[in-house]
């Protein structure tokens, strides 16, 4: 959390607010202006491509984790993801990798996304937001396309580092809770809907529907101790006074 921070504050310390609010309209404008192309190719009729491209932006606003990530798969065309998208395909359930058994490729149902939240829910902070399983998405092809093996095999190496890339999106929302490396990062459990628990206890549990395969409801069951609303002049003053 301080590594995050501290560049942002000695960034108040010696420069004028106005000089920050310009870098972030600076920023907000090259987001608002993020395209796919280089090594972001995607497959999906054009109504779909244009969702998926807003719900991109979307993240990318919230977290600059996930910006980052964006902007380096984007400028890698010599490593490029191949993201396929659909609504309520009859064999994806949320996201797929290696698809087509093509390392990189990363196919999305578009439904299932849409049964998750932009921002989590009031009564809920610690919910699994459609960032942060984009953030996930994106860093698995994005590890699949380096080709970078791990010393489990490709998939558990990109599984691992998308894990990576949400805990870092819910990190930059200001939420609690990690979800862990693989074994313990969850799964399909009896009723063979998928569960996932977060080390701080928080667990989501996505039920299926009959058919096709797809997201039906989501349940989430709170820990007692709960997450707060992300306040950035309260995180920097902590991390000002070295409490965090
Ligand atoms: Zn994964």
């Amino acid at each position: 959390m301080l590594a995050r921070l501290a560049p942002m504050a000695w960034g108040s310390l010696t420069m004028p607010l106005r000089e920050l609010l310009r870098m972030e309209a600076e920023r907000r404008r090259a987001i608002r202006a993020f395209t796919a192309g280089g090594g972001l190719e995607l497959t999906g009729g054009p109504k779909q491509q244009e969702w998926f491209m807003n719900r991109i932006r979307e993240a990318m606003l919230r977290s600059r984790s996930f910006e980052a990530l964006m902007n380096e798969i984007r400028n890698d065309s010599a490593h490029p993801i191949k993201v396929g998208l659909s609504n309520k395909a009859p064999d994806v359930f949320v996201d797929g990798f290696y698809s087509n058994l093509t390392l990189g490729s990363q196919e999305l149902d578009l439904d299932d996304l849409n049964h998750l939240p932009t921002d989590p829910l009031p009564d809920h902070p610690n919910a699994i937001t459609r960032g942060e399983v984009l953030a996930h998405a994106m860093a698995e092809a994005r590890q699949g396309a380096l080709g970078i093996e791990g010393d489990r095999g490709e998939y558990e190496a990109a599984h691992d580092k998308a894990i990576d890339a949400q805990n870092a999106y819910r990190d930059d929302l200001g939420q609690k809770g990690h979800r862990r490396h693989h074994p313990d990062d969850g799964g399909f459990n009896a009723a063979g809907n998928f569960e996932m628990r977060y080390d701080n206890g928080y667990s989501e549990i996505w039920v299926k529907g009959d058919a096709p395969r797809s997201i039906d409801k989501v349940v989430r069951s709170s820990p007692t101790q709960t997450g707060s609303s992300y306040d950035a002049a309260d995180d920097l003053k902590k991390s000002m006074e070295g409490t965090r």
